[in-house]
This record gives structure tokens, sequence and C-alpha cells, in this order.
């Protein structure tokens, strides 16, 4: 595998980053998490729109224009030889003394981009299965709508889920489901309508969501956002959850209560089919 760091291809395993990085040291980075669908990037134009609001956010340098970025985000993939990847890209406010406050003006940022196969079956067997998810405490701080790399609480969670047997964990702060550790929560209502928490400050505007939206539209399915309680959810006739990497995937338990009749719901199946053939169609 090769990865592109600050301006070389490497392998992977000689890909490295200098110890007073600030991504590592105060974990001031962001991050974006594509795919690459047949060839195709996939919602780029999202992923990178939304790569700038977390920069814009958090006062950090573009390491590179799109055009550029653009080149090297095609060259990882190539480089790789995939068809379908997963592709990871981080920025940083790069390397300097430790000290909390920003580096000073110019300190170039650090930019890594890794891809990896993406296996579209897996998540086809997954989303006919449907998942299971635990409910799990929302501890996160107050700007989770920025991309960053400071993901400990996220992987508390995902850890949790693993050791109870599920996929993922639906985040619950003050009674109300906001997403999941890495993927956003839905669930469908008694009329049929789509129902998912605003975005806002307390959950990523997944990128994933947005595209789910529009295909919504497209089916004539509504789309309500607002916020949803644990119990709403447990009762809901369906369950969801979107990401890049998992498109469209249905939840048929949570906490170990069915949603439904425990099998994926009509609802998300046309949704899901919907996304994959826009992902197609690229
Ligand atoms: N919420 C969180 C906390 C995430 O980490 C992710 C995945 N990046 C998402 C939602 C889904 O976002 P997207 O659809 O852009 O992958």
């Amino acid at each position: 595998r090769i990865a592109y760091v600050n301006g070389q291809y490497v392998p992977v395993s000689k890909a490295m980053v200098h110890i007073e990085d600030r991504g590592y040291q105060f974990a001031d980075g962001i991050y974006e998490v594509c795919t690459v669908v047949n060839g195709r990037y996939w919602d780029m134009e999202g992923h990178l729109a939304r790569l700038d609001r977390s920069l814009r956010e958090l006062q950090m340098d573009a390491p590179m224009d799109h055009a550029a970025l653009r080149v090297v985000m095609k060259e990882v993939v190539r480089r790789n030889r995939l068809k379908n990847a997963l592709v990871y890209m981080q920025v940083t406010r790069g390397v300097a003394p430790r000290n909390h406050a920003f580096p000073p003006e110019g300190t170039p940022p650090s930019l890594v981009i890794t891809a990896r196969r993406f296996n579209l079956n897996r998540g086809d067997a997954l989303a006919e299965s449907g998942v299971s998810v635990i409910s799990h405490p929302d501890i996160r701080w107050g700007r989770v709508d920025i991309k960053t790399v400071g993901l400990l609480p996220n992987a508390l969670a995902k850890q949790a889920a693993s050791e109870a047997g599920a996929y993922e964990a639906f985040l619950v702060r003050d009674g109300y489901v906001t997403e999941c550790s890495s993927s956003n929560a839905w669930i469908v209502d008694e009329s049929g309508a789509l129902v998912t928490h605003p975005k806002g400050n307390t959950i990523l505007g997944g990128i994933t969501r947005q595209t789910a939206i529009a295909c919504a539209e497209e089916l004539q399915i509504k789309v309500i956002e607002r916020p949803f309680t644990l119990e709403e959810a447990k009762a809901a006739p369906e369950a969801f959850l979107t990401s890049a990497t998992s498109f469209v995937t249905p939840v048929t338990a949570i906490d170990g209560v069915r949603i439904g009749s425990g099998k994926p719901g009509p609802v998300a199946r046309r949704l899901r089919e919907a996304y994959k053939a826009r992902a197609a169609r690229g």
C-alpha cells in the first residue's frame, strides 16, 4: 500500500509523521473519509466542501487548492491499483515545538492521504441482515460539527458496541439520539417519513445524510429534521444509519429491542437502492 505524506508517495510501512505534529499532540487536525466506487470518486464535492468548512472553523490553512488535492487523491488510488477504495485524508496544523497556542504563521499544514480496498459486498451483506446497535452516552465536545481527529469518545462508543456484539452506538444526549460514533442515525415514523437529527453543533453533517435526503426527495419520501428520543427509536417501525462507508444500513435492533419486524424495513431498503443507483451513476 502506498500513502501520500507531505509531498511524497511512500509505502505505508515507511510513512511517518513528526512527533511534534499538532495532530499527534493536540488532535489539532481534521479529516475526511470518502469512497471511490467503480473507479470514480463519489460525493467528492461534498467531502471537499466539508473539508474547507472544517479548516475554516479551526482557522487552519489549506495544504493545497482543490485542483491539486484532486490530483493527489486520484494518484493515491491509482498507485494502489484500486477500483473501489476507501480514501482517508488528514490535515493538521503542522509541526511545531509543543505549545497550545497556534504555531507561527506560515507553518505548513501536514497532509496525509491513504487508500485501501472498499468491499462493496460486505456492506450489501450487512444491509441484507440488518445491524444491531447499542445506546451510549454522547460525551463529546460542543463542536462535533467540525470533523476533527479528536475521536476518543467515538472510539469508546464503538468499542462498547463491539464488546456488546453490535455494529454501532446510538449516541444519546439529554434523552435524544444525536447520531452514531461514525454515522448518522435515522428512524422512520408511523407515517413513513424519515426522521433525523437537524444539523447544528451536536452532530456531524454527514455527506451521506445530505445525499440520502436528496434520494428521499426523488422517491417522494418526506424527511423531517428533528431530534428523536431513544424510546421513540426503539418503538419506530424502522431505523437505519448512513455514512460514506456504510451507505444506508438498516438497524434491526437497539439495545436488544427488535425494531419493526426485526428485518430490514421497506423504506430503508428503497433508500439504500436509490443511494446505490446514484453512486453507480457517479
Ligand atoms: N457522524 C460521525 C460522527 C462520523 O464520524 C461520520 C463519518 N465520517 C458520519 C456521521 C457520517 O458522515 P459521512 O456521511 O460524511 O460519512
